[in-house]
């Protein structure tokens, strides 16, 4: 067998394989190397010239995925069953997406407001998550079809607005599509490094990231100084971008030909959807378009369009005005404007954007590639291949605590640098529960037990309260020395309780590699069994605030009513000892249905007793 070293300072292992870097975008996606021999950072392309992966993913009702070209025509033919901006679902409650609910046009699970969202394709439900490892897997694959070697190491990049739990979600599909993900990067710092910004370590600059993508609009301002990359500012618009400028030639030449509507006839819809982005590409070179639709000669010129488009560009413009207002930064501070995303390529907005920032803008690097570019440049870093780039210290396995199930809640992903702090807020399961159990744990796999236990403490006296009501605020801080404290306050109360940690003690390097290659391993069963235990952890709580509501409002509810939920709840019963997530999902989802309406009534009766009782004047 073959020996593998591993470095410490970056918790990667050091095989002679490549690490790529992956840009997982709302609209396309792609993978990046730097090429052995000439050093430079390239794309990854297939025959055909194209480096681009469309970011969709299509189920037929057999359960096959097709992902990338050859599930984007199914976005008209097959709407309900073709999964697009997967991105813009990662790490999302139903509440956070509720008011866009309209723009996705298949099915998003509304059952629960606050936890994470699934989607539904016909019996089966998928966790954002699970999507995007489609996607990751279909790059994974393609990827070692060009290179002719296995992929397993990747350094993936995500927005830089993106929250904790976004980042741990790229990971864990990262994990599930048999990645092992060293590091997750913004893209504006990826875009840097692309630029080549940010490898000198004497340089200080400040720059600006314009990303006008397919879907979404990012400003980020940042600042690099001694090789480390600060954001000083991000805005935005996550709905706005390139569809938008295709949406208002679509809207134009509907105005030519005096149609109102092509709701009823997908396939020309389709078309004229192909031809108005045809037609802004080519307006990106030329002065005029042309083309047939349906017998009839559509146009438009260049300067048209950018009449069309001109309110989009200065959204955009309002969006960075006000990113360098939160810097607190003028126009001539900023040394450098990167400019990022295949919308960018349009002449009106690389001259708005170079106007607004006083300087011409830099957008040698292909806009497309940019970011998957400079992933790469940063996984090389980390294969150590880099030798000028110093290595900061860094965390060798993730630092987390149990929560419900079982399950490792990660507050410290591995490579997080140090000194470093994180904090999450928890709460109690129980009604009255006075104590909470704080385990810490060190390592990689989804359930505790395959993970190596740090210790643990409890956080007694908590005042007696309803499930869910005590906050409990847990803060993981690593000093410079690599000492793990971990703190845990009830908010409400002040309560608090703290322990101290030395996290590397007692690991030798074979043992953090073993965890490391164990995580890759076993990372579908772990995802997979993840996904069961929180499936059953929120059928249960639904079922217990079904119990208690029925037996509530008993008087409310007709005979049959109570004869179908008593039936529902039994069935999701059944399906948690069949231990089955699709079907408890399903019969979660059946039992929400049904009792929906009562709750309503019951909230109704409750106003209108109220409005008796109060006895309105007469
Ligand atoms: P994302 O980062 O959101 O995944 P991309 O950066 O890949 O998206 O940008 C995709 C968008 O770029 C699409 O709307 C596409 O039509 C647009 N685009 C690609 N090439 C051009 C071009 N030459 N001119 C104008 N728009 C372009
Ligand atoms: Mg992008």
């Amino acid at each position: 067998m073959a020996k593998i070293g591993i470095n410490i300072a970056t918790g990667s292992l050091q095989q002679p394989e490549m690490i790529v870097g992956i840009d997982l975008g709302t609209t396309n996606s792609l993978v990046a190397i730097i090429h052995p021999e000439t050093k430079m950072p390239i794309a990854l392309k297939e025959f055909d010239g194209s480096s681009i992966v469309p970011s969709v993913v299509h189920f037929d009702q057999f359960g096959n995925v097709e992902v990338g070209a050859a599930a984007k025509p199914y976005l008209e033919s097959d709407p309900a069953n073709t999964i697009f901006s997967a991105k813009r679902l990662m790490g999302k409650s139903y509440k956070d997406i509720q008011t866009h609910q309209d723009f996705f046009a298949y099915k998003i699970i509304d059952d629960n407001n606050d936890s994470l969202v699934k989607v539904q394709v016909g019996d089966q439900f998928y966790s954002p998550i699970e999507l995007s490892a489609h996607i990751l897997t279909a790059l994974k694959n393609r990827a070692e079809h060009i290179l002719k070697t296995p992929v397993t190491k990747a350094v993936i990049t995500v927005p830089a607005y993106f929250n904790d739990s976004q980042r741990q979600a790229t990971r864990d599909a990262g994990k599930l599509a048999g990645l092992d993900v060293l590091r997750i990067i913004n893209e504006p710092t990826a875009a840097s490094l692309a630029y080549g910004l940010g490898l000198d370590p004497t340089e200080e600059k400040t720059i600006a990231v314009y990303d006008l993508g397919g879907g979404t609009f990012d400003i980020s301002i940042l600042k690099i100084s001694g090789g480390v990359f600060e954001v000083l500012s991000t805005n935005g618009d996550t709905y706005l971008g390139g569809d938008d400028l295709d949406r208002a030639i679509i809207e134009y030449w509907m105005g030519l030909m005096k149609l109102d509507t092509l709701e009823n006839q997908k396939s020309l819809k389709q078309q004229l959807r192909l031809a108005a982005e045809q037609a802004k590409i080519a307006l990106s070179n030329a002065a005029h378009f042309e083309t047939n639709f349906a017998g009839e000669k559509l146009t438009i010129t260049k300067e048209i369009f950018e009449n069309l488009i001109a309110g989009i560009v200065d959204k955009t413009m309002e969006c960075c005005a006000k990113a360098m207002k939160d810097a607190v930064l003028k126009v001539s501070d900023i040394n450098t404007v990167l400019m990022v995303g295949g919308s960018t390529r349009v002449p009106l907005v690389k001259n708005t954007v170079a106007t607004f920032f006083n300087q011409p803008v830099n957008d040698t690097v292909n806009p497309d590639e940019v970011v998957a570019l400079g992933a790469a440049v940063q996984a090389d870093i980390l294969a150590g291949n880099n030798q000028s780039m110093l290595l900061l210290d860094i965390t060798p396995l993730s630092l987390g605590i149990e929560t419900m199930g079982g399950l490792m809640d990660v507050l410290l992903p591995r490579n997080s640098k140090i000194p470093t702090q994180a904090g999450r807020q928890y709460t109690t399961q129980k009604d009255g529960q006075s104590g909470i159990q704080i385990a810490i744990y060190q390592g990689e796999r989804d359930l505790v037990k395959d993970n190596r236990k740090l210790g643990e403490f409890t956080l007694s006296g908590i005042p007696s309260m309803p499930a869910g009501l005590p906050k409990v605020d847990v803060q993981f801080l690593i000093n410079a020395d690599g000492i793990l404290q971990v703190r845990a306050k009830e908010l409400r109360t002040g309560l608090t309780q703290s322990i101290e940690i030395k996290p590397q003690y007692g690991l030798t390097d074979q043992e953090v590699e073993q965890r490391l290659m164990d995580s890759i391993t076993y990372a579908k069963e772990d995802i997979a069994t993840r996904a069961l235990v929180e499936a059953k952890t929120e059928a249960e709580q639904i079922l217990a605030v079904t119990e208690k509501f029925m037996s509530k409002n008993i008087a409310l509810l007709s005979k049959e009513e109570l004869m179908q939920t008593a039936e529902a709840m039994q069935a999701l019963q059944l399906a948690i000892t069949m231990e089955d997530k699709n079907l408890i999902q399903g019969k979660t989802e059946a039992l929400n249905e049904l009792t929906r309406p009562f709750a309503e009534r019951v909230m109704d009766q409750a106003i209108s007793g109220a409005l008796k009782g109060k006895g309105i004047m007469d």
